[in-house]
C-alpha cells in the first residue's frame, strides 16, 4: 500500500498548478523523489532527494540535498541553526524555538497524514527563515563594528529583515 501513496501524490502533483522554477521527478519502483529548485531563499540550484522506500508515509522520507550538483548533505544541515545568536533571531521572527526539534521530519512530530507537499512547504519556509536570520546577524555585526551606528536606523533596517 505505501507504494501507491507516493504514486497518488505524484499524480495529484501533475495536475496541480506549478510553482515556477520547481521541478519534480519520481522513480516509483525505487520510491525516490527528486525536487529541484532553480532558486530557494538565497540558494541557487538546489536539489532535494527524498528516499521514501522506508515505509513512507508511516515513516518520514530520508532526505539529502545538493547545491549546484555538489556533495549530498543530510537535510539536518539545512535545518539546524548553529550560528551564534541565530536561535535568538529565530525566536524573534517565528513561532519556532528550534527548527530541528519542531520539524515534521522527526520521529516525534511526523504523522502519516503529512505528505510531500507538507514537507516541501516546511523546508521552503525554513530556508526563508535561515536567510532572514543570516541577514539579521550581518546587521548585528555591522552595529557591533561601527561605533555610533544610529540605533533607530538599526531598528528601522531590522524591521525589514
Ligand atoms: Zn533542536
Amino acid at each position: 500500500m505505501p507504494k501507491y501513496r507516493l504514486q497518488n501524490e505524484m499524480i495529484r502533483w501533475v495536475t496541480k498548478e506549478k510553482k515556477s522554477g520547481v521541478y519534480r521527478s519520481c522513480d516509483i519502483p525505487e520510491q525516490i523523489l527528486r525536487i529541484y529548485y532553480k532558486k530557494l531563499g538565497g540558494l541557487k540550484d538546489i536539489e532535494f532527494i527524498l528516499d521514501c522506500s522506508d515505509s513512507y508515509p508511516f515513516r518520514y522520507p530520508k532526505i539529502v540535498y545538493k547545491i549546484n550538483e555538489g556533495l549530498s548533505k543530510n537535510i539536518l544541515e539545512l535545518i539546524r541553526i548553529k550560528t551564534c545568536g541565530g536561535r535568538e533571531e529565530l525566536l524573534e521572527i517565528s513561532e519556532y524555538k528550534c527548527l530541528c526539534c519542531m520539524t515534521i521530519l522527526c520521529e516525534a512530530n511526523w504523522a502519516p497524514s503529512y505528505n510531500i507537499d507538507h514537507i516541501m512547504e516546511e523546508l521552503e519556509h525554513f530556508v526563508e527563515l535561515r536567510m532572514r536570520i543570516r541577514n539579521r546577524l550581518y546587521l548585528n555585526l555591522l552595529l557591533k563594528n561601527y561605533e555610533g551606528f544610529p540605533e533607530d536606523v538599526y531598528g528601522y533596517i531590522k524591521s525589514y529583515l
